[in-house]
């Protein structure tokens, strides 16, 4: 395990992409690399799907229209920006904001899951389905978990709808919201639990 500060650990991986190449056709189409923003310590990790046109020319994630969504999420959470971290699973923006392709996320998979080493979040939040395919069984179907926290190889995930998918759809937007407010008493359940030594799953999160 690297002694290595974790934002430099971070820059680190940020630097293997670009050195890697990969996805050379998105990389060639985008302005940046949207790596990755907030606190390297935080305990809850967002996951998007891709850079848009704000994210690809300001080089953050989740800084358009979505953002400004997630935002007011998580100032209705008690949650800033700069307490949590934002990422997404693919780290070009796609052409014209297509869905990133299966082997764009395949590639840029084991990036994303380096820097949840790094991280170490108490709580991975995904954003849409793409992000919670890639890190949560595939059987697994949005509509059916949104909001559910769950436990799957030792990491508590909440899988929540795409903040974009919201932007036009008042249901939606109220889904988010109710689902989003999960997010401060599951911390709060997960921070207990570590604090009593032994008990080693004691949360009653459902296990997949
Ligand atoms: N949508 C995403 O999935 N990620 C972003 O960074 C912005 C919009």
């Amino acid at each position: 395990m690297s002694k290595k500060p974790k934002q430099i650990q971070l820059n680190a991986i940020k630097e293997e992409i670009i050195k890697q190449n990969i996805c050379p056709d998105l990389a060639a189409g985008a302005t940046q690399l949207v790596f990755g923003d907030g606190n390297p310590d935080a305990e809850v990790v967002f996951i998007g799907e891709a850079p848009g046109k704000k994210e690809d020319e300001q080089g953050l994630p989740f800084v358009g229209a979505a953002g400004r969504f997630l935002d007011e999420m998580l100032t209705a959470a008690g949650l800033k920006r700069s307490d949590v971290y934002i990422t997404n699973i693919v780290k070009y923006r796609p052409p014209n904001n297509r869905d990133p392709y299966p082997d764009e996320k395949t590639a840029f998979l084991p990036f994303l899951k380096k820097q949840l080493a790094v991280i170490k979040p108490k709580l991975i939040v995904t954003l849409g389905r793409h992000s919670m395919e890639a890190l949560l069984p595939n059987s697994l179907r949005i509509s059916q978990v949104h909001g559910q926290p769950k436990r799957y190889n030792g990491q508590v995930y909440l899988p929540l709808f795409h903040p974009a998918a919201a932007l036009y759809n008042n249901g939606m937007r109220q889904t988010l919201i109710d689902d989003f407010a999960r997010i401060p008493p599951v911390l709060a359940l997960l921070n207990a639990r570590s604090t009593r030594a032994g008990k080693a799953d004691s949360t009653g999160l459902a296990k997949i």
